[in-house]
C-alpha cells in the first residue's frame, strides 16, 4: 500500500494506528454503565478533512448540499494514536451545527483510497502522512529560480505512482527559462505537463485537470505554487515569495496542508496544498507498483526471472531483451529507459 521511507516495523506500526484495528485499554472507569463508556456513533455523519490545526480538525459536512457546513472536531479519545490528515474522510459526532464555539467529535475513518506519506529527508526515520485519498499529484517545478533538478521531481514521480496517484507536472517560470531541455528527461513517461508564465498562467487548463479530482500540490519551495494556487483558488490566501532573511531562500509561511475547492467553468475539485516538502524518503517503495504504472512493459516483464531489478544491468531480464532484439518500438525503448530511471530512483 504504501511508500515513501520507513521500514516493515514502521508500516506495521502504522497500520496499527488504523481505526479498525486499535487496541483497547483496561478502562479506569469501567465501572460505569457500558452505554456510556461505548455510544454506538450510529448517527455519525461522515465528512471530509480540510485541515487540521493544533489538534483541532475543521471537517466539511454535507458537501455540495444546501446545509453543506465546516464543523470544528477534535478527535475522540481512543483515536489519540491514529493519524488524522487533510483528505480523510471522518465519521462526526456530537455537534455537527458548525456553529460558532461548537466543536464536534471524530470517531472514526473511513478506509482510505490512498495514503501519501513522506519522510523529511532519507536518514530522518520518522514518518509523516502528509494527504489522504488524493487521486492526482500535480507536481509543481519551476523552470529556473530556482533550478529544476530532474532528481527531485523524479521522486515526487515514484511516489505517486507506487500510491497509485496519477502525477501531472507544471513547469512556471517559463519566462525566466526554456523548460526544454529539463522535460525532455521526462520523455517516455504519460505525464501531462504544463507551462506557466509570468502574467500567462494556464489557470483554465489547469483548472479542467482539477475537475472530479483530489489533487495534491507539491514542489520545492519558491517554484510559484502558492502563486499557482491563489490564482486557481481566488481568496485561498496562501502566502506567497517571502524569503527568509536569515537564510535568503523560500520560507514557507503556509506551514500546514489544507484543502481548498476549485470551482471552474466545468465543474469542481480539490486542491490539496502541502507545505514546501525538501525531500521525499523512498524506502520501501514497491518496484512492482512502478512497473504497474507502465502496463505495456508489465506485460513483457512477467517473462522476466522472479526478482528481476529490471534494470540496465539486469540478466535475462524480458524488458531488456525486448529492448535489445527490436521487439521494442522506439516509443517502448524511451518508456523503458523512463522507467528504468526511476526504478533507480529508489533501487540503487
Ligand atoms: P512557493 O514557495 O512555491 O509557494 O512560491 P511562491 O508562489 O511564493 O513564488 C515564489 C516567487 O516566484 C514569488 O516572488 C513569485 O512572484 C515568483 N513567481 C511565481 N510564478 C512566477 C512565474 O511564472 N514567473 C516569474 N518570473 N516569477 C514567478
Ligand atoms: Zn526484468
Amino acid at each position: 500500500m504504501s511508500w515513501l521511507g520507513g521500514d516493515d516495523a514502521e508500516l506495521d506500526e502504522f497500520d496499527e494506528f488504523d481505526e479498525s484495528s486499535i487496541r483497547t485499554r483496561p478502562n479506569p472507569k469501567a465501572n460505569r454503565p457500558r452505554t456510556k463508556r461505548r455510544p454506538a456513533h450510529e448517527d455519525a455523519e461522515i465528512g471530509r478533512i480540510l485541515g487540521v490545526d493544533r489538534g483541532r480538525y475543521s471537517v466539511l459536512l454535507r458537501e455540495d448540499r444546501a446545509d453543506e457546513r465546516t464543523v470544528t472536531a477534535a478527535r475522540a479519545r481512543e483515536l489519540r494514536r491514529t493519524a488524522i490528515v487533510t483528505g480523510d474522510r471522518a465519521r462526526v459526532v456530537g455537534d455537527t451545527t458548525g456553529d460558532e464555539g461548537t466543536l464536534g467529535r471524530i470517531v472514526g475513518l473511513v478506509e482510505r483510497s490512498s495514503l501519501l506519506r513522506r519522510s523529511a529527508d532519507d536518514t530522518d526515520q520518522v514518518e509523516r502522512v502528509v494527504v489522504a485519498n488524493a487521486d492526482q499529484m500535480l507536481i509543481v517545478v519551476a523552470a529556473a529560480d530556482p533550478e529544476p533538478r530532474a532528481r527531485l521531481v523524479d521522486r515526487y514521480l515514484v511516489a505517486a505512482l507506487d500510491a497509485g496517484i496519477r502525477p501531472l507536472l507544471v513547469v512556471t517560470k517559463t519566462d525566466l527559462a526554456d523548460p526544454s531541455a529539463f522535460l525532455a528527461h521526462f520523455d517516455g513517461l504519460d505525464l501531462t505537463v504544463f507551462t506557466s508564465a509570468r502574467g500567462e498562467m494556464p489557470v483554465d487548463e489547469i483548472g479542467a485537470a482539477l475537475v472530479g479530482h483530489s489533487t495534491v500540490f507539491v514542489g520545492h519551495s519558491g517554484v510559484g505554487k502558492s502563486t499557482l494556487v491563489n490564482a486557481l483558488v481566488p481568496g485561498a490566501g496562501r502566502a506567497t515569495g517571502h524569503v527568509n532573511e536569515v537564510t535568503g531562500r523560500g520560507r514557507h509561511t503556509s506551514s500546514s496542508t489544507v484543502s481548498l475547492r476549485y470551482t471552474g467553468p466545468s465543474g469542481s475539485g480539490w486542491v490539496i496544498d502541502t507545505p514546501g516538502v525538501r525531500s521525499f524518503g523512498l524506502g520501501h517503495v514497491d518496484p512492482a507498483n512502478i512497473l504497474a504504472a507502465y502496463t505495456e512493459l508489465a506485460e513483457i516483464a512477467e517473462d522476466c526471472p522472479r526478482g528481476c531489478t529490471h534494470l540496465p544491468d539486469a540478466e535475462d531480464c524480458a524488458l531488456n531483451e525486448a529492448a535489445a532484439d527490436g521487439t521494442l518500438s522506439e516509443t517502448g525503448r524511451a518508456r523503458l529507459e523512463s522507467l528504468q530511471r526511476l526504478l533507480a530512483t529508489f533501487g540503487g
